[in-house]
This record gives C-alpha cells, structure tokens and sequence, in this order.
C-alpha cells in the first residue's frame, strides 16, 4: 500500500464525567471559577480538557488519557489538566499530526461558563501551541434533568479534527 501524499483529515470523540463536592476548586478549561462546589478526581479534575484530551488521542488512535495518565500514579495527584494537554499535544505532533480544530460542549448546571470561554479558549490554545480561534467551547445545562440536572456532576463532550501530515 503506498502512503498518502496529501494530509489525511482525521477525527476524534471525547467524553468525560466528573462528580460535584465540596472542598475542591471547580477548574474548567484551565480556569479556576469561584463555586461552592468543585469537581473531584485525582487530578484537577478539569473535566472539559479531559474530554479534549481523549479527542486528540482518539482521532490519533493512541487510547484514552487513561492509558497515558493513570489514575493510579501519584505523579498525577493534583496536576493541572493544561500540563497534560500540552503533553498530549507534543505527542501528537511528535507523531506527524496538526491540528485543525476542536469543538467541545460542557454540561453542567451552575455556575455560568459564557464570561469565562475566553480565558478557557486562550489557555487550551497556548497548551497546544495553536491560535484561541481554533478552539470552540459551549455550554449548556441539564434543564434540571438526570445528575447534572441535579448538580451531582458535570459533564463533556469534545470532538477534534486532525491532519496527518505526510
Ligand atoms: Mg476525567
């Protein structure tokens, strides 16, 4: 089979869930959000970049952040989700891969994400090395339904275009 002498478009889907408590920060996108609630995990538990993350490593075809992060491992415990996207991006692109964009949506029922998509957009773009306009974020609630509704967690979906370069 030859190889491919022109960019070939590649794409990829990421979930994730976290639980809602007390006594954490809620960290979205890189950004610190003053809550009552935080977000818990092992590390800091930035549910949206999780997603990203495993959008990037999907359209890759490289596993999931579990794989290349386990929550198992101590080095982990309490990292900032931006240092290991940035990790996922040099691994990406230390296998031939661009990106083209990212399209993420947060779903979670307080408190307002809409004043913050900027700084979010701007930290995920400086860890990627790629310009804030290549990163969408949208937010959304559970209209009150299912746990998110209930505020027990949040949740979010992220797809990401890629380019394997030749
Ligand atoms: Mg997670």
């Amino acid at each position: 089979m030859r190889s491919a002498e022109h960019p070939i478009p590649r794409i990829g889907f990421g979930y994730d869930v976290h639980q809602l408590v007390t006594g954490r920060p809620l960290v979205l996108g890189g950004v610190a959000i003053a809550h009552t609630h935080g977000l818990d995990g092992h590390s800091d538990a930035d549910v949206l970049i999780h997603a990203i993350m495993d959008a990037l490593l999907g359209a890759a075809a490289l596993g999931d952040i579990g794989k290349h992060f386990p929550n198992t491992d101590p080095q982990y415990r309490g990292i900032s989700s931006v240092r290991l996207l940035a990790h996922v991006g040099e691994l990406l692109a230390s296998r031939g891969y661009a990106l083209v964009n990212i399209d993420a949506t947060l779903i979670l029922e307080a408190p307002k994400i809409l004043p913050h998509v900027p700084q979010m957009q701007a930290n995920i773009g400086a860890a990627l090395g790629v310009d804030p306009d290549r990163i969408s974020i949208k937010a959304t609630t559970g209209e009150a339904m299912g746990f998110v509704g209930r505020r027990e967690g949040a949740a979010a979906h992220a797809v990401a275009a890629i380019l394997q370069l030749p």
